[in-house]
C-alpha cells in the first residue's frame, strides 16, 4: 500500500502558517506588509489581549474586487510576480502569496475589502481554513483584515505565545519597524482599546524618528547618504553618533530595498564600522537604508522574509563599513565646531572692559572659521595661574563670554572630571578615558605609519604553542612586527620573542604574548591587520592612561583637553565609552525647576 499522500488544502495551509505566522506580531507583519503594498496611506492596527483575541488591520489602499478577494485567500495566489524574472528582482514586500491563507487557516477570519470606485466591496468570512460567508460589504474603500483567537484550532501551537505583555510589545516592535521603514504612511496602534501611539505622515525619517523616539535622540543622530559605485550600493538613514549605544538590539535596524531585515553580514559590518565606538556588549542604534538593485539581493530565504542573501556580501559589507565609519569622523567635525578647541594662549591684558586691569586668558590660535577673539578668563591679580587651584580660589576666576561657543575650564572634581563650561552648558570631562583615546589615535597613527617603536628585551624569550595559534602568529606575523612585538619562529610550534613596543610596560614577555593571542584571536574574525593592531592598543592602552586619581595641572589639563579635540572620535575611548557628557542648560533650569 501507498503511504504518502497529498495533504488536503486546509492541512498544507497550517503547515505553512507554521513557518509564517509564529505569533500575532508575524500576523500584524504580514497584514501590514499587504496594506503597504496595497499603496495605503493611513494603517491602523487594533490589537486586544497582546492580539491573541483580536488582530484588526485597516488600510486604505487599492482594495480588491469579489473574484480578487477570494483568490487572495487561495494558496500561492499572489499580484505580485508573475514570472520567475519577477522572483529574481523582487520590489514589493510580499510576493509568495502565502500569508492570507496561512493566517486565515489557523484563525477566525474576516476580510472586507472595496476598490475605490466600486459601489459596493465584499465581505468574506473564513474559519479555520474554510469560507463560512462571502456577501457584499465594505465600508470604507481600503481593506480590513480582522484575525480572532489565532491559533484557536492548533492547541499545541497556542501554548507557544507568550504573555499578552510580550505579544503586545512584539507587536508594537513590528509596527515600529513598518513606520521607520515607511515615514510617508500615517500609522496608529489601539491596543486593548486605548491608543498605544498615532503617527502622522511624516516628510521624512528623521521627522518619523523624532515622533517615535523624541528629539533627545535625534539630536545624537548623524545623517548618512552614500553611494558606492563599486559595490552598486545606496547606504542612506539616520545613525548614532560615537557613545551613543543600547544594551539591545531593539533600535540597531537596517532595511534592505524597504523591508527589514536581520542579516549577520550588516550586523557585523556595523559593529566594525563602529569599531572603537561601540562598548563592549552595546549595539549600535541605526536607522539604515540599502537601496541595490533588486536582482542583487534575494529575499526568497525565509518564508518570514526576515533574511536576504547578498549576490556580493564582501562588496555590502565593505561598503557599510566605511560608510559607518566616514559618517562617524564628519560627526566629529560638526561636534568640534560645537565645542571649539580651548586655545587659551599667553596671557594678555589690553582688553578694555570690566576686567582691563586683570591678566587675561586669552584664545589665541583661533582657526579662521571661529568667532572673534573673546575675553575668555580673568584673574584678579598677580600673574597666571600655574595652576587650576589658583583659579578657582579666585572669586571672578572666570568669565565667559556669552556670544562665544568656546568652552572654559572650571575645574576638576574628585581628581578625574574635569569641568568646563560651553554655551550649552556644562561639559564634564572623564580624564582618564580621554587620555586613552588620545594614546590609542596616536599609537594608531604610528602604527599606520611606520610602526610602533619597540624595544628588545634584555633577553630574548622562547615558548611554544598550541599548533593553531602557532599558525595563527605566522599568519599575522607582519602585523605584529608592525605593532611593536618582535616574534619569529623557533622551531615547530616555537617562537621567540626579543622585542616589545616601547609603550608597553610588561614583566613577563611570554604571558603577556599568550594573552595577546587570546584577545586578539576572538577580536579578529575576518578583521583587517590593521583593526588587529588596533584592537591590541585598545586593549593595552588603557593601563598606560592616566589614572583616574592622577592630579592634573592646569597647564596638562589644558593640554589633555586641546589634545583630545585633536582626535578622530574624540567623544568616546577606545572601550566606547563616553569621555564627554553634556549637561545642557535647559537640562539645569529643568533640575532647578526654573522650566518645566
Ligand atoms: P502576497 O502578499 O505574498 O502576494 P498574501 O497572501 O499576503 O500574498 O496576499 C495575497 C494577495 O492578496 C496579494 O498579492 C494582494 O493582491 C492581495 N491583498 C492582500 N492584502 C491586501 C490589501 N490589504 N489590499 C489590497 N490587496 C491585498
Ligand atoms: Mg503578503
Amino acid at each position: 500500500m501507498s503511504r504518502i499522500r497529498l495533504l488536503p488544502e486546509i492541512l498544507a495551509s497550517q503547515v505553512a502558517a507554521g513557518e509564517v505566522v509564529e505569533r500575532p506580531a508575524s500576523v500584524v507583519k504580514e497584514l501590514v506588509e499587504n496594506s503597504i503594498d496595497a499603496g495605503a496611506r493611513k494603517i491602523e492596527v487594533i490589537i486586544r489581549r497582546g492580539g491573541i483575541s483580536l488582530v484588526r488591520v485597516v488600510d486604505d489602499g487599492c482594495g480588491m474586487d469579489r473574484d480578487d478577494a477570494l483568490l487572495s485567500l487561495e494558496r500561492h495566489a499572489t499580484s505580485k510576480i508573475r514570472t520567475a524574472a519577477d522572483l529574481a528582482a523582487i520590489a514589493t514586500l510580499g510576493f509568495r502569496g502565502e500569508a492570507l491563507p496561512s493566517i486565515a487557516s489557523v484563525s477566525r477570519f474576516r476580510l472586507t475589502t472595496r476598490e475605490p470606485e466600486a459601489i459596493a466591496g465584499t465581505e468574506i468570512i473564513v474559519a479555520g481554513g474554510r469560507i463560512e460567508t462571502v456577501r457584499d460589504g465594505g465600508e470604507a474603500p481600503g481593506t480590513q483584515v480582522e484575525v480572532r483567537s489565532i491559533f484557536y484550532n492548533l492547541p499545541a501551537r497556542r501554548k507557544f505565545l507568550r504573555s499578552e505583555n510580550t505579544e503586545s510589545r512584539n507587536i508594537e516592535h513590528q509596527l515600529h519597524l513598518q513606520a521607520t521603514g515607511h515615514p510617508e504612511i500615517a500609522f496608529a496602534l489601539v491596543r486593548d482599546d486605548r491608543i498605544a501611539f498615532q503617527l502622522p505622515a511624516a516628510a521624512n525619517l528623521l521627522e518619523r524618528i523624532r515622533d517615535l523616539h523624541g528629539s533627545e535622540l535625534v539630536e545624537r543622530l548623524l545623517p548618512v547618504d552614500e553611494s558606492s559605485a563599486s559595490a552598486r550600493i545606496r547606504i542612506r538613514g539616520l545613525i548614532g553618533q560615537a557613545g551613543v549605544s543600547r544594551q539591545s538590539r531593539a533600535q540597531q535596524l537596517v532595511f534592505v530595498n524597504g523591508r527589514a531585515i536581520e542579516s549577520p553580514v550588516l550586523t557585523a559590518a556595523l559593529r566594525e564600522g563602529y569599531h572603537t565606538a561601540l562598548m563592549k556588549g552595546q549595539f549600535p542604534v541605526t536607522f539604515l537604508f540599502l537601496d541595490l538593485d533588486p536582482s542583487a539581493v534575494d529575499v526568497n530565504v525565509h518564508p518570514a522574509k526576515r533574511e536576504v542573501r547578498f549576490r556580493d556580501p564582501a562588496g555590502v559589507r565593505e561598503a557599510v563599513v566605511e560608510t559607518i565609519r566616514e559618517t562617524l569622523e564628519s560627526g566629529r567635525r560638526d561636534w568640534q565646531k560645537q565645542f571649539q578647541k580651548p586655545s587659551i594662549g599667553p596671557i594678555a591684558s589690553h582688553q578694555e572692559d570690566t576686567f582691563a586691569a586683570a591678566p587675561t586668558f586669552q584664545p589665541a590660535a583661533l582657526s579662521p572659521s571661529s568667532e572673534p577673539a573673546f575675553h575668555s578668563v580673568s584673574w584678579s591679580e598677580g600673574e597666571g595661574p600655574r595652576d587650576l587651584r589658583d583659579v578657582w580660589k579666585s572669586n571672578d576666576a572666570i568669565n565667559i563670554a556669552g556670544v562665544s561657543r568656546q568652552f572654559q575650564i572650571i575645574g576638576i572634581l574628585n581628581k578625574l572630571y574635569v569641568l568646563m563650561e560651553n554655551q550649552d552648558g556644562l561639559v564634564l570631562v572623564d580624564q582618564h578615558a580621554a587620555h586613552e583615546r588620545i594614546l590609542f589615535e596616536e599609537l594608531r597613527r604610528r602604527m599606520e605609519e611606520q610602526g610602533v617603536p619597540s624595544q628588545r628585551l634584555l633577553l630574548a624569550q622562547t615558548f611554544e604553542l598550541a599548533p593553531r595559534d602557532a599558525e595563527w602568529v605566522e599568519r599575522n606575523a607582519a602585523t605584529l612586527q608592525k605593532m611593536g612585538i618582535g616574534i619569529e619562529p623557533f622551531g615547530q610550534n616555537a617562537f621567540k620573542i626579543d622585542s616589545l613596543p616601547t609603550f608597553l610596560d610588561v614583566s613577563d614577555p611570554i604571558s603577556f604574548m599568550r594573552k595577546v593571542i587570546d584577545g586578539l584571536k576572538s577580536a579578529s574574525n575576518g578583521s583587517s591587520p590593521l583593526r588587529l593592531g588596533e584592537d591590541m592598543i585598545a586593549k593595552t592602552v588603557c593601563r598606560h592612561a592616566v589614572k583616574a586619581n592622577d592630579p592634573l595641572g592646569y597647564l596638562e589639563v589644558e593640554k589633555l583637553i586641546s589634545d583630545l579635540l585633536e582626535c578622530d572620535l574624540p567623544y568616546c575611548c577606545p572601550h566606547g565609552r563616553p569621555t564627554m557628557i553634556q549637561i545642557s542648560l535647559t537640562e539645569l533650569e529643568k533640575k532647578f525647576g526654573r522650566k518645566v
